[in-house]
């Protein structure tokens, strides 16, 4: 490189760059507008002007980025990479200005183009980078970790396509791709200097170096470019912003030119397509594996080129000692998908940096943290050795000694039992032998947390129990949270207003403030202002269903909703029995006591499973059926609402009444969108399962429906499980299933759900559908009876939102960084940032 270059070239009175500031806002978005995307007209899509106001934001956060990077730098401390597959972060527009404190400057600005922010905002393409749950919580937890001023840089991949897009057509799922990137994500900035190269296939050999030592190395291998591209995270109003760090997979230049220099140019250009296909689609699969080649090489490039990154700066810092790595690094494992991170950081400091076994696994064990995200068994990963060998040779080894080196202490541990050997090798036994992901994770890191209190103890009890006797201190519980700035402040702005209000406007950046409603839950004239702002939300999510669905719904009514992933252990189903139940007694003219509802659902299917595509369909059969009964209309509206996301989550948790978590008691591993109704109001009805047990510990036993069997009795109850005896018994179920055998819901499409009757009916159903079925429906009457107190309602509804304080992410992400992570926080003043 020429001399020249390496030379810094600071323009004067710039050292920060040109300034930006409140002043500059309006120029900058017609400067934007007319020059950077080259318009004059405000046409008929806003999608010139959303570009023009995100850079004119954008701009802003790149400045203190820049400064909350030269703080990191300074500071020397504790820093947390946190590791995963998915980030679900939805539209960003708002959340930036709300966080930067720029809603006046804003919608003055944009006075000028004759428009507001709210219209603009729709022109973002949801960044749907993730399946649900797991994906919104690394979200959430993005926000909280800067708004808490915490050096924390999330690690993900920017997948061409995201979450794919959901219609439907005849009340089947359709499943179109979501082509995110096409209008541009004007967010972004990409360093592709900083490219990190993942190394696949290849040999490994041996060589002894002028010590004697020997030494592992991977030849012929097939390389390939990870280059980052930074999205900019914002703290709220603490001139902090964060680095989510996504990578692109690129072909590197001298693997087509091999193939060049052969001749065949062609094919030099095919196999270029072969590495970029790695962040081509996100696996639209929640909570469970498919075990395709391609998801554990996108497993391996990102651990690969994130650890690569964090490795590199040390380096370019302070060369190759790696003595104090461990006390400035923390890799925090978002579930199981990163697990193979744990080998490639030995690999890494072996291979690449000549240290010991001993030292890497010194260095390894003390910066990697895991937590586990379900105890379904489908969703515990593994990888065939076969595939392992193939693909990642080196890394197979490694995994082998780490678990020589795990059995010795097993072995120890329980002398002679070979049982234990088998049941806690990181390889399961078989015709195709396996590697246990999850236990890699385990072995590998100083922390394994759940994410509420019972999804811990059933980990430490079951699933993980050996590990539990081996190393107690190891576990610990982190209980899920969401960010009130996304799931109050900035999809429920009156209710925010409300709120601060009455108690201030402190409890947006410290919820716990939030329980100071408590003060006004006996108030007349609050509960005036809360059931009109709620009657308001209503209105938005009645226009939200009349378009995309084409159902009237009533503000008048009581709104029940259940949105989530459709999956058998959710109990979708046991939701459209009662739905069906209440339709029944419409029917029999048995009305007395019935509160009007409107019910809606949604959620996506994973493309393959089977299962939760029928009951999507019979949704909409049971819902178009009921919809165009006039008998129905006044007491029944079933809308099931396509494509459900974090924007459409935006306008469905202010308007909720009654929020359905009802999942099999054991199997939610906590839940959040119980959280995000919570805070915004909504009643819940549901199990013992997950964090509703801390929901109704925190909002009180009176204040929440609860039904359905317990974890405890389960087991007990799979042992003596009778469906037909339960349906013999019960009038109500009878009904509900003569109405589903009769092909009510089917009447031109013979058989159609006969795999749902054969389910609910097995004496082996695992979720325990008509088990659960009376005490539900008997919760819902109880539901009712609130209801129709509207003063007791209300008052119900005040407290859940003030006990909604210990589920804000700022509290989680606390404890993360208190227990696991020990973080110093960053101070920033405003004094270069204030712009
Ligand atoms: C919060 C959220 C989820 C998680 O919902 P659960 O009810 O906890 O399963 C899934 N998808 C989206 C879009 C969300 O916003």
């Amino acid at each position: 490189m020429a001399k020249q270059n390496d030379q810094v070239c600071v323009v004067k009175g710039w050292e920060d760059g040109p300034v930006i500031d409140e002043s500059t806002l309006n120029d900058d978005l017609s400067r934007h507008f007319y020059y950077t995307l080259g318009r004059n007209k405000v046409g008929e899509s806003q999608l010139y002007l959303y570009n023009a106001l995100a850079l004119t934001i954008r701009d802003r956060l790149v400045a203190r980025c820049r400064e909350t990077n030269k703080h990191i730098e300074q500071q020397k401390g504790r820093k947390t990479a946190y590791l995963s597959l998915e980030f679900l972060m939805g539209r960003a527009l708002g959340n930036a200005v709300l966080n930067l404190d720029l809603d006046q400057q804003v919608a003055s600005a944009l006075q000028e183009y004759c428009t507001e922010l709210e219209t603009v905002a729709q022109a973002e393409h949801d960044a749907g980078l993730g399946n649900g749950g797991l994906g919104r919580l690394a979200a959430c937890f993005l926000d909280s970790c800067a708004s808490l001023a915490l050096p924390v840089v999330g690690y993900g991949i920017r997948y061409e396509y995201g979450m794919f897009n959901q219609s439907l057509k005849d009340g089947h799922q359709i499943e179109q791709p979501d082509n995110w990137l096409r209008e541009g994500h004007p967010w972004e900035l990409s360093a592709p200097e900083q490219a990190k190269r993942v190394k696949f296939f290849g040999h490994v050999q041996s060589y002894t170096d002028k010590d004697s030592r020997e030494h592992r190395q991977l030849t012929g291998t097939q390389d390939v470019l990870a280059v980052p591209y930074d999205v900019p995270i914002p703290g709220y109003k603490n001139n902090v912003v964060n680095t989510l760090r996504l990578w692109k997979s690129e072909a590197t230049d001298e693997f087509n030119l091999t193939e060049f220099n052969a001749g065949s140019y062609s094919e030099a250009v095919a196999q270029k397509n072969l590495a970029e296909q790695i962040t081509m689609v996100l696996y639209p699969n929640d909570a469970s594996e498919n075990g395709k080649e391609l998801r554990l090489r996108q497993q391996y490039f990102l651990s690969s080129a994130s650890i690569q990154d964090i490795v590199d700066q040390w380096v370019a810092k302070h060369g190759e000692d790696f003595s104090d790595f461990a006390k400035h690094h923390v890799f925090q494992l978002n579930d199981t998908h990163p697990s193979i991170a744990v080998a490639e950081l030995m690999r890494i400091l072996m291979d690449d940096y000549e240290l010991t076994w001993d030292a890497a696994w010194d260095i390894t064990s003390a910066t990697m943290a895991y937590t586990n995200h379900t105890l379904l068994p489908e969703a515990l990963e593994k990888w065939s050795v076969s595939l392992f060998s193939r693909l990642l040779p080196r890394i197979l080894e490694i995994i082998y000694e780490i678990n020589a080196r795990f059995l010795a202490k097993v072995a120890q541990q329980w002398p002679g039992d070979t049982q234990k050997q088998r049941a806690l090798s990181l390889i399961e036994e078989g015709a195709e032998p396996q590697i246990r992901m999850a236990y890699l994770a385990i072995v590998g890191s100083f922390s394994v947390n759940g994410v509420a209190a019972l999804h811990t103890e059933l980990l430490k009890e079951g699933l993980f129990k050996d590990f539990y006797d081996l190393w107690p201190a190891k576990f610990n519980n982190k209980t899920n949270g969401v960010t009130p700035r996304r799931w109050v402040a900035h999809c429920n702005p009156l209710l925010s207003k409300l709120i601060s209000q009455s108690i201030g406007d402190g409890w947006v950046a410290d919820f716990a403030k939030i329980s100071q409603l408590r003060r006004f839950y006996d108030d007349k004239k609050f509960h005036k202002q809360w059931q009109s702002v709620k009657t308001q939300n209503k209105q938005r999510l009645v226009d939200l269903v009349k378009e995309r669905c084409d159902v009237d719904f009533d503000v008048t009514m009581m709104f029940d909703v259940q949105v989530k992933r459709i999956h058998e252990y959710k109990r979708q189903l046991l939701n459209v029995l009662h739905v069906i139940h209440l339709y029944d007694r419409i029917r029999r003219g048995d009305t007395e006591g019935l509160v009007p509802r409107c019910v809606l659902l949604g959620g996506k299917a994973a493309p393959g499973y089977y299962m939760a595509k029928k009951i999507i369909k019979l949704i909409n059969n049971v819902a178009h059926v009921i919809n165009k009964d006039p008998k129905a209309a006044p007491y029944l509206r079933v809308a099931f609402l396509p494509n459900y996301n974090v924007t459409a989550m935006e306008t469905i948790c202010p308007a909720t009444d009654l929020s359905e978590q009802i999942s099999t008691a054991g199997k939610e591993a906590s839940g959040t969108g119980n959280m995000k109704f919570m805070m915004n109001g909504a009643l819940t009805i549901g199990t013992l399962d997950g964090a509703n047990i801390e929901i109704r510990d925190a909002v009180g036993s009176d204040n929440f429906f609860l039904f359905g069997a317990q974890t405890s009795e389960i087991d007990e109850i799979k042992s003596r499980y009778n469906p037909a005896k339960l349906v013999a018994e019960n009038s109500d179920l009878e009904n509900v299933m003569q109405l589903l055998q009769s092909g009510q819901f089917n009447l031109f499409e013979p058989g159609l759900f006969d795999d749902i009757i054969n389910a609910i009916m097995s004496p082996h159903d695992p979720w325990l559908v008509a088990h659960d079925f009376e005490s539900y429906i008997a919760a819902q009457k109880q539901v009712e009876h609130a209801y129709k107190d509207q003063y007791y309602w209300t008052q119900m509804s005040i407290l859940n939102t003030a006990a909604s304080g210990m589920f804000s992410s700022d509290r989680t992400i606390a404890q993360y960084s208190d227990d696991i992570w020990h973080l110093e926080p960053l101070t920033i003043n405003d004094t270069h940032t204030n712009k």
